[in-house]
């Protein structure tokens, strides 16, 4: 296992802490093997940052690697406009701001403004629907809160007692693979 945390491993390990195991095995394995239909087109939204398409103006910088000897973190951004000093997260569709976003854009901040870079707004960006999500620059209290979960990551035992949740299941995209899953429905006929 890496010695550091994947930034992406935050969002994961919010929507279930079992997750962070399937991350780690298939991180490097082709990822249409498990990938459900909504996770590919999402995987293709950010595609189009992955390979720079996205513009050639010097102040937006994208798809830039980030780490953090602070929290030993690791990942990349989407999308930062040094001009206007903001930190952009693009996802295919956004309904809400989940917990897992916000720790994954923590994140992102911590590692870029340790990284010398001066970062003043935080924004997520809705693809499908072209709508934009502000969020506030991490106060102490949410400083607190997103150590807090680098800490659990850390400890993190699969052994630890579990209760799986069925509607994040059926969301899951390693539903195909974990023991837990509790979205398959079970016919007794
Ligand atoms: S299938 Fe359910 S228990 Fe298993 S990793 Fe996904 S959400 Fe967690």
């Amino acid at each position: 296992m890496e010695s550091y945390i994947l930034i992406s491993y935050l969002n994961d390990f919010i929507f279930c802490p079992r997750s962070i195991y399937f991350h780690n095995i298939y991180g490097n394995y082709s990822k249409k093997n498990y990938h459900n239909e909504a996770q590919t087109k999402g995987r293709i939204a950010h595609k189009v940052i992955e390979e720079n398409k996205f513009s050639t103006k010097k102040n937006i910088i994208t798809n830039m690697e980030v780490y953090s000897e602070r929290y030993n973190i690791f990942g990349k951004i989407d999308i930062y406009d040094s001009d206007n000093k903001i930190l952009i997260e693009r996802k295919r569709k956004i309904i809400k701001i989940y917990d897992g976003y916000r720790y994954q854009m923590y994140a992102q901040y911590y590692c870029m403004t340790e990284m010398g870079f001066d970062i003043q707004k935080l924004v997520f960006h809705s693809l499908s629907d072209n709508k934009r999500y502000h969020i506030h620059i991490p106060s102490k209290k949410e400083k607190q809160e997103f150590e807090n979960v680098i800490e659990e990551i850390k400890s993190y035992n699969l052994r630890n007692e579990f209760k799986a949740n069925k509607e994040k299941c059926k969301q899951c995209i390693y539903n195909g693979l974990c023991d837990y899953n509790l979205s398959i429905e079970t016919c007794l006929v």
